[in-house]
């Protein structure tokens, strides 16, 4: 290859960290994500292959990029995942290399992807009241991710960090139990605002719960302190219990951005490249790689799709307008 520069933007931004879309599938059908009915899913010719998805994974990892984060829909639901993670894990020793999953099936899978070289795990789960998770996730299967939990535990990953998402007139009364419930377990619970990215475009800054008052009720219980030394670019805001029984975040999306330390971009699964979660542009690299781009012109289109990264979301401004591709066929 012959440029391997990092990849910069007009803002001085330098992309470290790579989000790969395995599938758009899901096994839930979350309301503040997807319709009950009526999905109409990648055609499976479209989905990169493992290889493919290596290979550019490769690429990437060439230009600078030092962690993966794999993604949906739902990771776990494509075939032999596992497989993809040891793939992965071969291109650089020490890889970073992690998921966000419903943990539907981590009870099957967790040792066989820790096995394979995945380090860290995510589990979103928006409430502790099995009757709600019925009515969020449309399925009744609390129960399962749970189970996942433990045995993702079990077999040793640490930590495990838990995504929620609260909305008014769904869960907005969760933060206090699920802060609990995380201190209890052991779990880095991340409380998430909900985004303008929901297939059905039901998303309203009313139903929106603000992260500052999600720390008010957790810190009216259990009083927190800024965690010292974070990572700038991480997207979560974290604090330390002043008790010293583990940590809570916050991603503030909405009320508080923090584009201007974004170090990320998306492949889907069929092969675009987004710059941005927001971003109404995409790059197609499943064609140039299946017409028979080199490494050097990947990395060339790469630089060149990044240079022109979004300086971040409009979802505080009048000329907001909401991406075709929803959340789950984004990855998060
Ligand atoms: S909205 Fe776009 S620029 Fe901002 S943090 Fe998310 S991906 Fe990065």
């Amino acid at each position: 290859m012959t440029n391997i520069q990092p990849l910069t933007d007009t803002q001085g931004r330098v992309v470290r960290d790579l989000r790969i879309s395995v599938t758009d599938r899901c096994n839930l059908r979350c309301v503040y994500c997807m319709p009950a009915e009526g999905m109409a899913w990648l055609p499976k010719d479209d989905l990169l292959t493992y290889e493919e998805i290596a290979r550019f994974a490769r690429v990437c990892l060439d230009l600078g990029v030092t962690g993966i984060r794999l993604t949906g829909g739902e990771p776990t639901v494509r075939a032999d995942l596992p497989v993809l993670v040891r793939m992965l894990n071969a291109l650089k020793p020490g890889l970073d290399l992690s998921i966000t999953t419903n943990g539907l099936k981590l009870v099957a899978m967790a040792e066989d992807l820790r096995d394979a070289g995945l380090k860290r795990v995510n589990v979103s789960l928006d409430t502790l009241d099995p009757k709600r998770f019925h009515q969020i996730a449309r399925r009744d299967r609390f129960h399962e991710v749970i189970a996942g939990l433990e045995a993702a535990r079990r077999v040793g990953f640490a930590p495990i960090k838990v995504n929620a998402v609260l909305m008014r007139g769904f869960n907005e009364d969760e933060a206090l139990p699920l802060a609990r419930w995380g201190r209890d377990q052991g779990y880095e619970v991340r409380f998430i605002e909900w985004m303008p990215l929901d297939f059905q475009h039901t998303w309203s800054r009313e139903k929106l719960v603000p992260a500052a008052e999600i720390l008010a009720q957790i810190a009216a219980e259990f009083p927190l302190e800024p965690t010292r030394g974070t990572d700038p670019s991480a997207p979560a805001t974290l604090y330390s219990y002043q008790d010293g029984r583990g940590r809570v975040g916050v991603i503030a999306s909405v009320t508080r951005p923090f584009c201007g330390h974004c170090d990320r971009i998306r492949l889907t699964a069929d092969g675009q490249i987004r710059t941005c979660l927001f971003s109404l542009k995409e790059y197609d690299f499943r064609n140039a790689m299946r017409g028979g781009a080199s490494d050097g012109e990947i990395a060339a289109l790469l630089h060149a799709a990044v240079w022109r990264k979004e300086p971040g979301h409009l979802i505080n401004s009048p000329f907001f307008k909401q991406p075709e591709r929803g959340m789950s066929a984004i990855g998060g």
